[in-house]
């Protein structure tokens, strides 16, 4: 079996507990081993280098975390970093568009193009109520549109009636044709498999793409296809407007890193995991799931968890102390803020200050959503670091600017500096009755 990369990692930083923050060296060491890990779940070369490198730039110069591991802080942060760049999570299909829509399947043979064409159909039909229709453009297989039409008796979903001796273009065309006539909604092609790379096949792709004009054409990838992920997505992605891709086989052993080399070649999101061969096996992505599985870990989730707890904890004291002096700026609101957005709710600590329980009952009862709030962060964002450290420098000419900034107006700046001055009057009323060990004893 593999041994979890935190178990790797361990050895690396356990020298370092204790210490003030990640060194370049160590971090260096640890990346060899993520690297090793990337490779043994069938990340490309080129991308596991490419996000190793990134990686590594991140991690330098983090501050270590008292109650984790620097080696599990290092797997957080390559988790992390992982999970961001196999997201997004809700990439859905684009069938917002005058029917039909038209939605086509390329990839290489045996890829799983005709079983996800008929899973997607039974998907959207049975899920979105669309009438959908499938069409075999594969007329090198023998059997091939036979092979459709079954799956499409199985799915109650139609398919376009066989034409023998017709030309993929022909078939695209009359498929168009056919679903506007019959009124449906989603038309989805299946289109020849390829064994290799092979222009012929290429030139026939593009031919289909440029007459059906498709919302959605999606590169369906057989997740064990391991160091060619990197062939396949970028001949595939350099030959048509690829918008998205499927990956196949999730079911089998497959570790999950053809997503990460997918998506850094395509660019493209990945939108559908296959699980299996039934009609039914057909998920949408979950970036989270693939990147535990691309460390390898059983445990990352809790470990995961357990790190973001502790990271929560240290920002959590860090505040407290800064509380404890009467200091509040707009750093410190805007932690506040993204804790409120996070927990759908209010901050332990802000629970105790009076402008943002006002705050929390506004959003309790529905009067402040989180539109609200990312639009408080975008100002905070707007600011330069001396206004966010000094709120009072921020006069009326900075106002406008960190309006036009943020795309609000001066009157929400003027809000958020009213509610940030509440807050830090409040702080100061607080140092003066003790801080907030003083208020809690009084709280009883
Ligand atoms: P195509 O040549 O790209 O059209 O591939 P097919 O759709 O004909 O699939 C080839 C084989 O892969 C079939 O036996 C399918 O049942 C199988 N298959 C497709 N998707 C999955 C999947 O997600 N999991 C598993 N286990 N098998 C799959
Ligand atoms: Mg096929």
């Amino acid at each position: 079996m593999f041994e979890s990369l935190s178990e790797r990692l361990g050895g690396v930083f356990d020298r370092l507990k204790g210490r003030g923050a990640l060194v370049e060296a160590d971090v260096r060491t640890a990346m060899r081993e993520v690297r090793i890990a990337l490779l043994e779940a069938d990340v490309a070369l080129p991308v596991a280098r490419e996000f190793v490198d990134k990686v590594t730039e991140q991690a330098v110069g983090q501050q270590v975390l008292r109650s984790i591991t620097p080696g599990q802080q290092v797997v957080k942060i390559v988790h992390d970093a992982l999970v961001e760049m196999l997201g997004p999570d809700t990439a859905e299909l684009n069938l917002g568009v005058t029917p039909p829509a038209v939605i086509m399947l390329v990839g290489l043979q045996g890829s799983g193009k005709t079983t996800t064409t008929a899973k997607l159909a039974k998907l959207i039909s049975k899920t979105q109520g669309k009438k959908v229709m499938m069409a075999s453009l594969d007329v090198n297989r023998p059997a091939a549109q036979e092979q459709l039409a079954v799956l499409g008796t199985q799915t109650e979903v139609a398919t376009l009636p066989i034409v023998q001796g017709q030309q993929p273009v022909e078939i695209a065309q009359r498929a168009l044709s056919s679903a506007k006539l019959q009124g449906f909604d989603v038309i989805m092609l299946d289109t020849a498999g390829r064994l290799h790379v092979d222009q012929a096949l290429m030139d026939e792709m593009k031919a289909v793409a440029d007459i059906a004009k498709p919302q959605e054409i999606l590169l369906v990838v057989d997740s064990l296809t391991g160091q060619d992920a990197v062939n396949v997505a970028s001949s595939f992605g350099s030959q048509v407007p690829l918008t998205g891709v499927v990956l196949t086989r999730m079911d089998g052993d497959a570790r999950g890193g053809a997503a990460l080399s997918m998506r850094s070649v395509t660019g493209k999101p990945i939108k559908f995991a296959g699980m299996g061969e039934k009609l039914d096996q057909i998920e949408p992505f979950h970036p989270k799931r693939v990147a535990g599985r691309i460390l390898g870990m059983g445990d990352v989730v809790s470990l995961v968890e357990r790190a973001a707890q502790a990271i929560e904890h240290e920002d959590a004291e860090k505040m407290a102390s800064r509380l404890a002096k009467g200091q509040f700026d707009m750093n410190d609101l805007r932690s506040q803020l993204a804790q409120m957005r996070k927990m759908g709710g209010i901050g332990a600590l802000a629970g105790m200050i009076p402008g943002m329980k006002k705050a929390q009952s506004a959003m309790a009862a529905g009067n402040v959503d989180e539109r609200i709030l990312l639009r408080m962060d975008a100002m905070i964002t707007s600011m330069t670091p001396r206004e966010r450290a000094k709120p009072e420098l921020i006069n009326a000419k900075r106002k406008i600017r960190i309006a036009k900034g943020s795309g609000t107006t001066v009157q929400d700046v003027n809000k958020l500096m009213k509610m940030h001055q509440e807050m830090q009057t409040a702080m100061k009323r607080l140092k003066k009755m003790g801080g907030l060990k003083g208020m809690m004893s009084m709280l009883g």
